[in-house]
């Protein structure tokens, strides 16, 4: 991957930024505004942000269909990629490229759809060399989860050789990042989707073969034919439950996500009878090393090419409408939010 430097001078300046705001009687906004940068909150590292990004949750929270904003006003934007300003940090200095993910940001703590953050150096990752600021948000959080999700079954001990591997979700973030870590990883990856127009994309990505996600998506036998030596789910529901139902004799399955719903209507069958292995996989509160770890194999792993086909790039003042057509399904792979200038 390439490189790139955007950086900025100081941090004095007006900057803009996409506040999420709730006034008196409760009616929810969503704007791009221009902050003075001194009513930043508290951190040790200052960051000049060129890219940021929407994630589902994102979406979420800039379309308020979900309570992710735990505290108003909210500066949105869980993920953000950019030169570091200032730091009061020892592992920081001004010129740093940093990528930050999660950690409560654009929920708790002001995030990075905004010219400037205020972030704390313990959660900060330093870019590798071979990744820009901008193939950082082209992965973002989905992206970094969906490389979480290949350590974990791989550290499971998956091997190319064990068999096919199913990604759920196939055409969204976290899943066509999974679909391209795992073809390029040597394995033959089965894509469900629910957008058969996409398959020649998820191809393109590495999909060997590509199923629709009806097969998946209504309550099943809590036994069926052994199909898949992993999967990496970012569906949840009937959906991870049939393809824990699927899974071969000690298998595993990650899990990540709840795009068709957050319950798990199953059985234990598969665990008790097969030795499945179910893998929890979180990215918001995940141990820095673990992070590091990641964002390493991203830029060894990930094919610059295949991430280059999963993005659509808007700007600030897009970000709204784009969060919009991302909770409609309207949105193939990543959007990446230019910030800087
Ligand atoms: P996207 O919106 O980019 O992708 C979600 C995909 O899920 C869609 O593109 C669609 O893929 C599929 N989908 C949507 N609705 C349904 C449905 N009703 N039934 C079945 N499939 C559906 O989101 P992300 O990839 O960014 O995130 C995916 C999930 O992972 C989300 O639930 C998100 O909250 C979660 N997540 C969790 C993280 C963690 O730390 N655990 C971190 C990041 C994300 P297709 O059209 O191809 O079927």
């Amino acid at each position: 991957m390439q490189a790139s430097h955007n950086s900025r001078e100081t941090g004095r300046d007006a900057m803009r930024a996409l506040m999420l705001e709730k006034d008196a009687a409760g009616a929810f906004r969503a704007s791009v505004q221009s902050l003075d940068p001194s009513a930043l909150p508290p951190g040790d590292v200052r960051v000049a942000i060129e890219y940021s990004t929407l994630n589902y949750k994102d979406g979420l929270a800039i379309t308020q269909k979900a309570p992710v904003v735990r505290s108003w006003p909210m500066v949105a934007g869980i993920d953000g990629a950019g030169t570091v300003l200032h730091s009061e940090h020892p592992a920081f200095k001004p010129g740093d490229r940093v990528v930050h993910n999660g950690w409560g940001l654009g929920e708790t703590r002001w995030g990075c759809l905004a010219e400037q953050a205020s972030l704390q150096g313990d959660g900060l990752v330093k870019l590798p060399s071979a990744i820009s600021t901008r193939q950082a948000m082209a992965i973002g959080t989905a992206g970094y989860t969906a490389m979480l999700c290949v350590m974990a079954l791989e550290d499971h001990g998956l091997k190319p050789a064990a068999g096919d591997v199913l990604v759920t979700g196939a055409s969204g973030g976290v899943g066509s990042v999974a679909v391209a870590l795992l073809a390029r990883g040597g394995y033959r990856v089965v894509a469900a989707t629910g957008k058969a127009h996409e398959a020649d994309y998820l191809q393109a990505l590495g999909a060997a073969q590509v199923i629709d996600r009806a097969e998946l998506a209504a309550p099943g036998k809590p036994l069926q034919k052994e199909r898949w030596a992993a999967v990496v789910d970012a569906v949840g529901s009937h959906t991870l439950v049939n393809a824990l139902a699927q899974t071969r004799y000690g298998g595993a399955v990650a899990a990540c996500g709840l795009a068709q719903g957050g319950d798990l209507p199953g059985s234990v069958m598969p665990f008790i009878l097969r030795g499945v292995s179910l893998l929890g996989v979180d990215s918001v509160m995940a141990p820095l090393d673990r992070r590091q770890l990641a964002w390493q194999r991203l830029a060894r792993d990930l094919d610059p090419q295949s991430l280059e086909r999963m993005v659509t790039e808007v700007d600030l003042d897009g970000a709204v409408a784009a969060a919009q057509r991302l909770m409609d399904g309207q949105v193939r792979g990543r959007v990446v939010v230019k910030v800087g200038p």
